[in-house]
């Protein structure tokens, strides 16, 4: 793997709108070789997922795999231990020994960086790209990379993003009453349907 490399990890239970828009504002401002979307396999951020862990692998490909220089990896899937992102950087940076790294990150998960395991691993790894995902997280944001250059000389980018502000749990209650279809990349919405998740009727 040669040039520049971003990951974008999360738990995509189900991926949205809100993560497609964010890749397409992440991909020309960072213009890296390519970025490689990581679905957890047992999230530390979280006590479990509603889908398993291959459904949230084919919404992932059906929702990213088409955008362009966007691929997405069943590394952290395909672990039986719990996913950490230094750990999940480190491998990314003997596949590829030069280059930068970035994480990109939605706000509120750059918030809780400085309690995520091995945070100076991180930082020394990777640069991290950072995107609102609501108004009025500037300020909070701007913050957060204060500190984490003062305290871990963390390199941070703000990356300027208009977001689509949608959550997947807020999609997970929609899709169980028939709503939510408009949040959902077109292949997402018809996947989950067809395989009932979220409690989403088939018609
Ligand atoms: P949940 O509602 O279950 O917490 P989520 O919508 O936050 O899920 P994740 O898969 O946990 O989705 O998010 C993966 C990454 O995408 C995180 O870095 C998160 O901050 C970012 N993200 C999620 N939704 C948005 C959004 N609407 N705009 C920008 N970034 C987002």
């Amino acid at each position: 793997m040669t040039g520049d490399v971003g990951l974008f990890g999360g738990t995509f239970d189900p991926p949205h709108l809100g993560h497609v828009c964010l890749l397409e504002t992440v991909t020309p401002a960072l213009a890296p070789a390519r970025i490689l979307v990581m679905p957890a396999g047992r999230p530390p951020h979280k006590d479990r997922t509603r889908a398993s862990p291959e459904d949230r692998l084919v919404m992932a490909r059906l929702a990213f795999a088409s955008l362009p220089g966007v691929a997405v990896s069943d590394w952290e899937l395909s672990r039986p231990e719990v996913s950490y992102t230094a750990d999940t950087l480190r491998h990314l940076r003997a596949a590829a020994p030069s280059g930068r790294l970035w994480l990109i990150v939605g706000a509120d998960m750059f918030l809780t960086l400085p309690t995520w395991r091995r945070p100076e691993e991180i930082f020394a790894l990777a640069r991290v790209a950072v995107l609102v995902r609501a108004a009025g997280q500037e300020r909070a944001v701007a913050e957060t990379a204060a500190f984490l250059a003062h305290r871990f000389d963390a390199a941070v980018d703000i990356v300027p993003h208009t977001p689509v502000e949608v959550s997947s749990s807020a999609l997970r209650a929609q899709l169980a009453s028939g709503e939510g279809a408009a949040l959902l990349p077109a292949g997402v919405f018809d996947y989950i349907r067809a395989r009932g998740l979220y409690a989403c009727q088939a018609t």
